[in-house]
């Protein structure tokens, strides 16, 4: 397709090219930008498997997966392949601090009317015998949990914008944003374009576009422009003031020791067990010949344009250490050590907004190490804020300039 574009999306990763997706759905004409190739590994999105769960101690996250879930299920029929895979989901936890949030999983499950059983020590036992867990400990099981095939779900949607007659530039950074109020003009590597709507999706570089050396400028025709500019500092300051730390975490896959069956995906749930300071989870063996495990935010703080992707021995030691207490058949050498960049607000909530005063730009960093499994209903709440101004999806913790001053946390 040639310009005119409807929209442009800046990112294919999860969450730009879910909006592009949905965009192309709406029957806009939609560009998506990619700085590298579609399924690229440096940024968040790419590899075999990212959990999938309605298991979320707020009622509003488990309510916008429920709500993603039907979009998952879209995709998979518009492009032929299986790519969510519900084979339930455990939510643990031994230590009596952490009890409250495996109570309150089951009651935001309740609460958006989805399954779930909460299950004690013997009863976890009894399903799931792998695991080695302690008499006090508690659990929850829903049957809704379970893995999506995530690189070959960014391709489903890129190959999905296309066939809506959309279009997708791989290896052509975004250079340069800049905005009227009737059309905005991005240029890249190769070419600019223009579109009357943007949303930009950079991931890890979200910071870098938009605090970038002048990157990003907007001319506010019709408005008092040192007004519009001053609007939009502030916006872009509040942005800056929430840090977008990045980070580098590594999930690591192990070859079982003993009993390799009993880790197969219909013996075995993707789990995340509550812990201080926060949590470890993990898969099934998939196609990957050992179990995936992983520490949620764990990671050094790194520069995305210095990437050393080394995996951390020590990493790996520590897993296998957690292992051998809890998984001990699971326990034996690394399969394959993986790096992933998370992109983490202060709060650990994503931002999925509009820019005040620019209604037309909608900006989206739905990482924090969680972002992946809402991916199809961040792309329909990025389509429908760029071109309606409000959406049905439960975005409410999300609305970045409608929040109250975030306190460092997260769920
Ligand atoms: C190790 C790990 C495990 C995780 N596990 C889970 C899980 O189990 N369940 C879950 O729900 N979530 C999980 N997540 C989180 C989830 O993967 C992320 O929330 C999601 O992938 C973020 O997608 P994104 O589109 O925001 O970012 P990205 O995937 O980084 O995409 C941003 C894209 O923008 C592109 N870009 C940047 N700048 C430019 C530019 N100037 N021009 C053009 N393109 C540009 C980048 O190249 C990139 O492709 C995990 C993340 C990691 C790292």
């Amino acid at each position: 397709m040639s310009e005119p574009f409807d929209a442009i999306v800046i990112g294919a990763g999860a969450a730009g090219s879910a909006a592009a997706w949905q965009l192309a759905r709406d029957g806009q004409r939609t560009l998506l930008l990619e700085q590298f190739k579609i399924g690229h590994t440096q940024g968040s999105s790419h590899g075999e498997s990212r959990i999938f769960r309605f298991a979320y101690p707020q009622p509003e996250y488990a309510k916008f997966a429920i709500q993603s879930k039907p979009l998952w299920l879209d995709l998979e029929r518009a492009s032929g392949q299986k790519l969510l895979h519900s084979i339930g989901g455990l939510d643990f936890a031994d230590d009596p601090d952490c009890f409250h949030e495996v109570r309150q999983i089951a009651a935001a499950l309740k609460q958006n009317g989805a399954a779930c059983e909460l299950l004690n020590a013997q009863q976890i036992r009894q399903r799931f015998p792998q695991f080695n867990i302690s008499d006090q400990t508690i659990g929850c099981y829903s049957p809704d949990g379970g893995w999506i095939a995530a690189t070959k779900a960014i391709r489903a949607m890129a190959d999905q914008v296309t066939a809506l007659g959309g279009s997708v530039r791989e290896e052509e950074p975004v250079k340069t944003i800049w905005g009227t109020n009737h059309s905005f003009r991005i240029t890249t590597s190769k070419s600019s374009y223009t579109a009357p709507r943007v949303v930009i999706a950079a991931g890890a570089w979200m910071k870098s576009l938009l605090m970038g050396d002048k990157v990003l400028g907007f001319h506010y025709e019709g408005a008092d422009v040192n007004e519009a500019d001053a609007r939009l500092c502030k916006a872009l300051d509040q942005i800056a003031d929430l840090q977008l730390k990045v980070t580098q975490e590594q999930p690591v896959y192990f070859a079982p020791i003993a009993k390799a069956d009993s880790f197969r995906e219909d013996r075995f749930p993707i789990w995340i067990h509550y812990r201080k300071p926060f949590f470890t989870y993990g898969f099934p063996m998939i196609e990957t010949p050992g179990v995936k495990l992983a520490f949620h935010h764990d990671g050094p703080v790194i520069n995305p344009a210095n990437l050393d992707r080394t995996p951390n021995p020590e990493v790996s030691r520590r897993l296998r250490e957690y292992l051998q207490t809890y998984l001990p058949d699971a326990a034996s050498e690394v399969v394959e050590e993986v790096t992933c960049l998370y992109t983490t607000t202060i709060d650990h909530n994503f931002i999925i907004d509009t820019i005040p005063s620019f209604p037309n730009i909608a900006i989206a960093s739905p990482c924090s190490g969680h972002g992946f499994k809402f991916a199809t209903g961040i792309g329909r709440a990025l389509a429908d804020l760029v071109q309606h101004g409000r959406t049905e999806m439960e975005i409410s913790l999300c609305r970045f300039f409608k929040r109250p001053s975030p306190a460092p946390g997260g769920s």
